[in-house]
């Protein structure tokens, strides 16, 4: 097993020790994503890039991933399968001999 299959064994173990599967429907774990990431945007708010909290990046990255892990395991997606899925995806996309050293989107490549 994974590394990453390893903590997300521990976040099923966390959630249903305390019996809250009944509440981690699909949208509320949407929800809870958009609203984590709002947290993390927060903490950007009024200061520039380098001067946020190490320990508040930690953790409002955490509550992300646990959310994204979460909604993953409900629909049973493989969160490594998934991420490769993307990264073939955007090889295609974004052809590394084009897309190197610029921003742009893959449609103005
Ligand atoms: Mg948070």
């Amino acid at each position: 097993m994974s590394e990453i299959e390893i903590i997300i064994q521990k976040l099923i173990k966390f959630r249903d020790e305390r019996d809250w599967k009944q509440f981690h429907n699909s949208k509320d774990l949407a929800l809870a994503i958009s609203i984590e990431s709002s947290e993390l945007l927060e903490l950007f708010l009024w200061k520039g890039n380098e001067e946020i909290s190490r320990e508040k990046l930690k953790d409002e990255l955490a509550d992300i991933l646990s959310y994204c892990f979460l909604l993953a395991e409900k629909h049973q997606l493989s969160v490594p399968e998934i991420i490769q899925d993307k990264i073939n995806k955007n090889n295609l996309k974004y052809p590394a001999d084009k897309a190197k050293g610029n921003a742009k989107k893959y449609n103005e490549l």
